[in-house]
């Protein structure tokens, strides 16, 4: 799960950005318009949070911009408390929900989450792979009901492999949601955090290597274990 943040004020942009990093997202942080229409041209996200106030170029006409070239991603939009025409444009532009500043990160959280499983095409947030069950809302996974502790890179990996189960996910896919600009990308690590799942797996769930493209989980007993 990759997240770009625009936000000009460094001390929100700084607080949003160590708060998702801290729940394991990959978090790009950009401080002007400009510059996210420049990265949004090549690079996807999962999310977007958007400041309308900024540098260079204001949050509307990048969104406007976005949905233009037919791009889909949720974009949650920060407005002014005061400004109730501000909150309408977001939505008439093309935002798929608002939150005023100031707010709390825990309000901020359940938005986030809330459109990142739209994102997944998942409506309940819950998935079910043999005796593992998925619960993102939750944030926990269950073997045979027993809680899997997962640390944050493990719990976003074994999401992003659950999001498409029986379903080849690549490497570079990987990498780019599990990893952000600064963080340490490389096929080295994900083999590590891809080990690590397996041990905690079990037999209950398969992550097969599917040699120089990337892996693919499956429930055990699904007959394609190589
Ligand atoms: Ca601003």
């Amino acid at each position: 799960m990759r997240i770009l943040v625009v936000e000009d004020e460094a001390d929100l942009g700084d607080a949003v950005l160590r708060h998702l990093r801290r729940q394991g997202y990959a978090v790009d942080w950009l401080r002007d318009g400009q510059a996210a229409h420049d990265v949004l041209s090549y690079q996807s996200y999962d999310l977007i949070v958007l400041d309308i106030g900024l540098p260079r170029r204001d949050g509307f006409s990048v969104l406007r911009w976005l949905r233009e070239r037919g791009d889909r991603t949720p974009v949650l939009m920060l407005t002014a408390r005061a400004k109730i025409e501000d909150r309408v444009s977001a939505l008439d532009v093309g935002a798929d929900d608002y939150l005023s500043k100031p707010f709390d990160l825990r309000e901020f959280d359940a938005r986030c989450r809330a459109l990142l499983r739209r994102t997944q095409g998942v409506a309940s947030g819950v998935t079910t792979v043999g005796s593992l069950v998925f619960d993102r809302g939750a944030r926990s996974a269950t073997l045979d009901g027993r809680m899997l502790h997962l640390p944050n890179r493990e719990y976003r990996l074994l999401e992003i492999l659950i999001g498409n189960v029986g379903a080849v996910v690549s490497k570079h896919e990987i990498a780019s949601q599990l990893f952000d600009f600064d963080g340490e990308a490389g096929d080295n690590a994900i083999e590590l955090y891809i080990g690590r799942l397996r041990r905690k797996l079990g037999s209950a769930v398969i992550i097969r290597t599917v040699r120089g493209v990337g892996y693919v989980a499956e429930a055990a007993g699904s007959g394609n274990e190589a």
